[in-house]
């Protein structure tokens, strides 16, 4: 008999499922009842095909009027369904001898499908759907379904029975802290209230509140996670607090001299935010704490610049740096500008990234034990298990968001061992995601923050501006002669669907479609589902210059630097998150040229997209951005897009939640002296094995 509390003590699991689960972190069934749906799907009623409206997924139900096959541009089967309300048309493009005889005119059908706009109307392209016998009615649904995360060969049933299994058993002895501690916070839901519902909505329940993550129950549990979060984070201060680092003054001989030399090379002052950011540094680095400082600065304004500044006050006092990027490509970016920086100054860089081959790893661990490498950059890789650093005293960690929020903390634990006393490394942290101050101050409670506000002088800001889609043919035209005269350009395609074998689909059409319509363009097309390497191969084409147009879903690196390119389209900009929008035009107005960036949406525009739109086309100001992304996004407002990249967050969002953020700091003083109740919160919400890995 497995032990209650493993995962194979559960109906249909054993070690294969069990491995796979592990993939998503959830190694004991609690980790399943906080695996959240995604999105819920209505099955519990049948809608009038006359108020079916586009977007919507629907159960619906009614007659064959018409079926037929079309060919004009794909062969497709064409079934149009009435009822007394309305009709619908059903697009089959793959179907089968079996399926036309099926499908034929006065044939009743129940079918579920996304409501799409069509030529003839509303349409659902590819509906599940059952055939009805003269007379013969369907159940439906008690409850909305839940979409939960995908889990690689894990079908959503699966999912759904193994959640409902440690529902049953795990929610009547769940323990809930907050009301424990006599501190429930606002008039929210208790927590086993909030688990069912959020697992399984009752039919009826209000699916644009529950899709925008405003329902109370819903909100309940995003409080716990930010508490936990926050818990977690304040602990790891706490601790840092006790721990001791060595002290690198900048004002010793060899310290000044070196960054006079460097900044001398630059060619460049630095702005008033990269100095300002400078001296934080320096306080803390001499203070034998260690420093955990937040740099936040807008794409392109010089963060960089300011890690190597900092870089050369360890290697003056005779330590080690390890500067990570979170991927392979930006690692490399800034392995080139630390080569070109640092080897004039006789500093030693080394290099380690994952794909190094077995000869030249063994060498470059080698440098890195012995010290003779001072600066090393590098991926994941300069965490590496086995791999000792002789005196590491600072680590870099660039695009912060991008990694798990306390998984650069491994490399913590591979701190300088000064004479026998054990010796923290300092941490600095940068992020070209700008977080307004609630939230860093609780979501970064374990970093003090400093931010850059301006860009580099002379920096042309990126010109945006919002087409109905309608106008794509123009925008086609102005890509092909933006390509004629040189330029290179993004065309990226949100994925409309949250699920993850979709993502190629947003982008490889549109591609073949570009590819069609541009026969001169050389295009090239990167997605999600790629291999890092291929894709890495891609984005290096591009910025070669041997692809000229990327076609792209929003995987398009965070900080990758190619400055010929200087247009960019965005498909469906309505759908992204004004903060999501900004990072990604952060792409183009990286050169001297002037760029543009195209938001496509498609018409008609509700009020509210378009006041997000302008504030995008009215500033390029990634603070104000999110400022106004905070403002903007009113309880009820329905987000096609999660807020992805931040934090690996499961319920809470952190621009809709940030208004919960007094609450949890309150909150966390008050668990203060409740050391097991906060232990029992982060348990439950980040888990054992992920406080030091992969979130
Ligand atoms: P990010 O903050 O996005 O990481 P980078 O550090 O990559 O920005 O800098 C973007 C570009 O601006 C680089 O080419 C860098 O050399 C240049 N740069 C940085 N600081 C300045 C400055 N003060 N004046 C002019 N150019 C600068
Ligand atoms: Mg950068």
């Amino acid at each position: 008999m497995p032990e209650a509390g493993s995962l194979l003590s559960l109906r249909g699991v054993g070690p294969a499922v069990a491995e796979r689960l592990s993939r998503l972190g959830i190694e004991r069934p609690l980790d399943l009842l906080f695996l959240l749906p995604q999105r819920y799907e209505d099955r519990t009623r049948v809608v009038a095909l006359g108020s079916l409206r586009p977007g919507q997924r629907a159960v619906v139900e009614g007659e064959i009027a018409l079926a037929d096959v079309a060919f004009r541009r794909r062969r497709s089967l064409l079934v149009r369904l009435t009822d007394r309300t309305g009709q619908l048309t059903l697009r089959f493009f793959h179907f089968s001898r079996a399926q036309q005889d099926n499908l034929v005119a006065g044939a009743r059908l129940r079918c579920y499908g996304e409501v799409r706009p069509g030529p003839l109307g509303n349409e659902m392209v590819h509906p599940e759907y059952r055939v009805l016998a003269a007379g013969q009615t369907l159940p439906l649904d008690e409850r909305l379904t839940p979409v939960y995360p995908a889990v690689e060969g894990l079908a959503q049933f699966r999912l759904r029975d193994l959640t409902g299994q440690v529902l049953d058993r795990l929610l009547p002895r769940l323990t809930d802290e907050l009301p424990d501690a006599g501190i429930r916070g606002p008039a929210l839901p208790g927590l086993a209230e909030a688990l069912r519902y959020v697992h399984r909505p009752p039919a009826g329940a209000d699916l644009q509140l529950l899709s925008s993550g405003m329902h109370p129950c819903q909100r309940r549990l995003a409080l716990e996670e930010l508490l936990a979060q926050h818990l977690s984070l304040r602990q790891i201060r706490e601790r840092a607090r006790q721990d001791t680092a060595v002290s690198l003054a900048a004002g010793a001989d060899r310290a000044r001299q070196l960054r006079q030399e460097f900044l001398a090379s630059l060619g460049f002052e630095l702005t008033a935010g990269q100095r300002a950011a400078l001296a934080d540094i320096d306080a803390d680095v001499a203070s034998g704490c260690p420093m955990m400082r937040l740099v936040q600065g807008d794409v392109g304004c010089g963060k960089t610049v300011v890690a190597a500044a900092a870089a050369l006050l360890a290697v003056a006092h005779g330590h080690q740096v390890a500067i990570m990027a979170p991927t392979e490509l930006l690692a490399e970016q800034h392995r080139d500008s630390f080569f070109r920086w640092f080897r004039p100054l006789g500093i030693t860089v080394a290099w380690l990234s994952g794909s190094l081959g077995q000869k030249a790893r063994t060498q470059t661990y080698a440098a890195i034990e012995d010290g003779t490498a001072e600066v090393i950059v590098g991926t994941h890789a300069l965490f590496q298990e086995n791999l000792r650093y002789r005196s590491l005293a600072l680590v870099i960690v660039d695009e912060q968001h991008r990694f798990g929020v306390h998984q650069r903390l491994k490399l913590m634990d591979k701190g300088a061992n000064g004479n026998g006393r054990e010796l923290k490394p300092h941490q600095l942290v940068m992020t070209a995601t700008p977080i307004p101050r609630t939230l860093a101050m609780t979501l970064y409670a374990d970093l003090d923050s400093s931010v850059i506000r301006e860009l580099p002088p002379g920096r042309q800001p990126v010109n945006t501006v919002a087409l109905s889609d309608r106008r794509r043919p123009e925008v086609v035209e102005r890509v092909q002669a933006a390509i004629r005269s040189g330029a290179r350009v993004y065309w990226v395609c949100p994925l409309i669907e949250e699920s993850e074998h979709l993502e190629s689909e947003a982008a490889e059409p549109t591609a073949a479609a570009l590819a069609e319509a541009l026969p001169d363009v050389r295009v090239g097309l990167i997605h999600g589902r790629m291999a890092p390497a291929d894709k890495e191969k891609v984005m290096k084409a591009f910025a070669q210059g041997k692809v000229q147009l990327l076609v792209a879903t929003t995987v398009i690196e965070v900080g990758v630097d190619v400055p010929a390119a200087t247009l960019m389209i965005i498909e469906n900009a309505e759908r992204l998150g004004l903060s999501q929008l900004h990072q990604l035009r952060g792409r183009v107005g990286r050169g001297r040229d002037s760029s543009t960036c195209v938001l496509l949406y498609r018409s008609p525009l509700a009020a509210m997209a378009r006041a997000r739109l302008d504030v995008l086309r009215g500033t390029n100001d990634g603070f104000e951005v999110a400022q106004r992304d905070l403002e903007l996004r009113g309880p009820g407002e329905v987000l096609g897009t999660r807020q992805t990249g931040q934090m690996q967050l499961r319920v809470a969002d952190l621009v809709r939640d940030a208004d919960l953020m007094p609450v949890v700091q309150e909150l966390a003083q008050k668990l203060a002296d409740r050391p097991a109740l906060a232990e029992e919160l982060m348990q439950r919400w980040i888990g054992t094995g992920s406080r030091y890995g992969e979130v």
